[in-house]
This record gives structure tokens, sequence and C-alpha cells, in this order.
């Protein structure tokens, strides 16, 4: 079985000490391969820096709402620039989040806004963020979509089935994460996955975010790694009434298409 982390933040601090073990026990755990999510300049170059290192790592370049404060006119031009680099395989992550309001939600706006632009004018796929935003984040993508030609995905999607049914109806992709295993938290999601059709999957830890509900015994340390995406894995295909060796097949082609992954680059 092969699976693909379309979402790991492999440049976190919490991941420091030990990267080299996370990324082997991926390996060793059916991930065949990690994009590296930037949420920030510095984040977005460390995030390079690791995907370098191997033929099964690749990354995005994007500043995250929460820090959206720091966007300005020269944030542009080094995403641009790391958009040149064939281990660069999306713009993002980029977004809307007013659950917490990080940064003003001006400064997200305008982050946001510069980003897609960046996606329409580079034809990367986009890797976007939301929550609690729906209507306004889905309604500025709808006025980008026409010009986005590498399409969208909606990463750690966490809404409902309306919320999908619209994303889905506007061409995105959907990235699924361990809160599919959150049987509370989770429930609106739960009902939003099996009507996710096979060719718009993707899935991903958000690792050291959204340790899975699932692991049993529990694990003592708090931190998500790469290596349990395949307790995603199972949660969506239990959802879905698919085999997992199904769901781990055709988001990992998902994956290799969307983001036209080859070793070495794009
Ligand atoms: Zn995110």
């Amino acid at each position: 079985m092969e699976l693909i982390d379309i979402g790991v933040n492999l440049g976190s601090q919490q991941f420091k000490k030990d990267l080299d073990d996370v990324m082997a026990r991926a390996r060793a755990a059916d991930v065949a391969g990690m994009v590296i999510t930037g949420t920030s300049l510095a984040g977005s170059l460390r995030a390079l820096e690791i995907a370098r290192g191997a033929d099964d790592l690749w990354c995005t370049a994007g500043v995250h709402p929460h820090d959206a404060k720091t966007w300005s006119d020269s944030s542009a031009i080094t995403i641009r620039k790391l958009c040149a680099d064939s281990k660069v395989v999306a713009v993002g992550e980029c977004g809307l989040d007013f659950n917490r309001n990080f940064s003003e939600p001006e400064a997200q706006r305008a982050a946001y806004s510069a980003q897609l632009g960046i996606a329409a004018e580079t034809s990367l796929p986009v890797f976007l963020h939301q929550r609690d935003a729906h209507d306004e984040f889905f309604s500025t993508l709808k006025d980008a979509w026409p010009d986005l030609g590498g399409g969208a995905v909606v990463h750690c999607f966490t809404d409902g089935p309306a919320e999908a049914e619209a994303y889905l109806e506007l061409g995105c992709y959907l990235g699924i994460t361990g809160w599919v295993t959150d049987a509370r938290r989770g429930d609106a999601l739960r009902r939003a996955v099996p009507l996710i059709p096979d060719e718009r999957l993707l899935l991903e830890t958000d690792a050291p975010y959204l340790m899975p509900q699932s692991i049993r015994p529990r694990p003592k340390s708090r931190r998500n790694e790469p290596m349990h995406m395949i307790e995603v894995a199972r949660a969506v295909a239990e959802l879905r009434g698919q085999a997992i060796e199904e769901v781990a097949a055709l988001s990992t082609a998902n994956a290799r298409h969307f983001f036209a992954l080859t070793a070495g680059g794009r």
C-alpha cells in the first residue's frame, strides 16, 4: 500500500530534534510521499530546504492566515521566487481563519487574494486553509476560480455536506485529516466524506497537529506524525464503504496527478 501525506508540517519546531526518525517511521508505514506545508516566509524556505533532501518530498510556499499580518509586497516577491523551484508544488497554505483571528481579517483578505493571484500567474495548484470563514472564503475563491489553472485543494476540510458540495461543484479537491476520527467534533465531516467523488479525495495528517483519536493504545505524546496516515485512510475507507487499499490507491493517484509529483520535483 502507498499513501501520500499532502499536508505535513515537517518544518515545525516540534520535529526539530528527530526529523529523520519521523520521516523514516512514515516511510516504514507506507507513506510514499510527503508534501511539506509552508505557512510563513521563513517556514516556506525551511520546507523547501527539507524537501530538497529526498525524492519523496515536496513542499508548498505561502503565508497562513495566522501570519497574514506579515504580508507585504516583498512577501509576494519571495513566494514567486520559491514557486520557480521544481520542489514547490503549490502556492499556500493561504486562506481565511476567523476562528482565532491571529491576524486581522483585513490582513487575511489581502494575503489570501494576493496568493490566489500568484497561483493564477504561475498555474500552480493552490493549497487552501479555511476555518469559520466559509462564505467569504468561498466567494473570493469562486471569483478567482476561472484564472486558477492549477486547481485548488481545501486542506484539512472539517465542514459538513453543504460546504463540501459547494467546493466540489466548483472543482476543488478536499484534503481529509485525522479530524475524521473524532466522533464528536468530526460529526459534520464524517457525513461529508462519503459524498466526495473518488477523483477529488486527498489525505493528510497535518502533523504535528490533529493526532487521530483512533490509535490504540493511545499514544503518550500529543505530537502527531506522518506515520499515522494509515489511521486517516482507515477511517475514510470505513465511512465510504471502501477497502483501505482502494482508498490508498485512489488518493495517492490523485495526489500525484493534482500536484504533478515526480521524483526530484514536479
Ligand atoms: Zn491549515
